[in-house]
């Protein structure tokens, strides 16, 4: 009998070893697909920010916190992206552990938020930066194959045993991003100068990868309702740039989009940039471009 529960014990022991999978946390759907990927086959990671929520006011729960705080590694965007997260456990860690912040990659590109004019400036920001970097990152995917290199070599150090795995699926997934890319590119080239507006503005870097023209934002990053003058301008603007597509977001409604289109030839859609509505896991990615691209194109066509 000791030897029957010595062994069992054993045997547990070994199964525990070989299924332990680090513990992983990240904040929305993008960046949950590609840690995912890179996970692939080893575990799977906590996803914190899901559903209809704006990007910008997400809140975090107190056992959220603590999950994060017991993690082996926590992925941010950063750039003020998850503004809550700031306020409940600071910026720069959680727990004493450090975010690893997609931001602050090397050689990241990045974007200076659009100000005055059409675009909405951003409502939780003074207005005089002006050099602050859009957050947004993520809709480049050229920042998300370096997203994927930085995923996993910060895997790789918290996991050794699993190191090789991780490296074949981050070079899986980087070519799927060429793959991804190029047929983004054939896709938007027939759309390219085609004016557009949009609810708030969150696709300059998805902009400046594939040609496409959003001229004017509708709000700010907030959220916040605009005011007539604001919905004033932009309908001006609509008809101005011969704007023929005024995109909202899944969660809001479109009584703003329905103000500002009112006697204007401009039909309206829906963009989304962080997929509220798509099922998390590695392909997510790869469905919330193809998308943003299928609705850009199906409008401006
Ligand atoms: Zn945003």
């Amino acid at each position: 009998m000791r030897y029957l529960v010595l062994s069992l014990l054993c045997a547990s022991m070994l199964a525990t070893s070989a299924q332990a999978a680090p513990k992983v946390v990240t904040t929305i759907v993008p960046l949950h697909s590609l840690v995912s990927s890179v996970m692939d086959g080893v575990g799977t990671p906590e996803l914190l920010m899901q559903g209809q929520n704006s990007e910008h006011n997400a809140s975090f729960t107190p056992q959220q916190i603590a999950d994060m705080a017991h993690a082996d590694a926590v992925f941010i965007i950063g750039n003020n992206l998850e503004t809550k997260l700031g306020e409940i456990s600071g910026t720069e860690t959680v727990g004493g552990k450090a975010f690893i912040k997609m931001n602050e990659i090397q050689g990241l590109i990045t974007h200076a938020i659009r100000e005055g004019g059409t675009w909405e400036p951003d409502g939780d920001e003074p207005p005089s930066t002006g050099v602050s970097a859009d957050p947004h990152i993520w809709l480049d995917p050229e920042n998300a194959k370096l997203m994927v290199k930085t995923i996993a070599t910060t895997l790789d150090k918290a996991d050794p045993a699993n190191a090789k795995l991780y490296d074949a699926n981050a070079t899986k997934a980087l070519a799927e991003l060429d793959r991804l890319e190029a047929d983004l590119k054939t896709q938007l080239t027939p759309v390219q100068h085609k004016p557009f507006i949009v609810f708030h503005d969150a696709y300059q870097y998805f902009e400046h990868r594939f040609g496409v023209t959003a001229v004017g934002s509708i709000s700010n990053f907030s959220a916040t309702p605009p005011s007539a003058q604001r919905l004033e301008e932009i309908h001006n603007k609509i008809n101005s740039s011969n704007a023929t597509c005024v995109f909202r977001e899944p969660q809001f409604t479109d009584a703003a989009v329905v103000t500002v289109i009112e006697g204007t030839k401009a039909k309206s859609s829906v963009l989304d940039p962080i997929g509220a509505d798509l099922k998390p896991g590695p392909d997510a990615y790869s469905e919330l471009l193809h998308e943003i691209a299928k609705n850009l194109s199906d409008c401006l066509s």
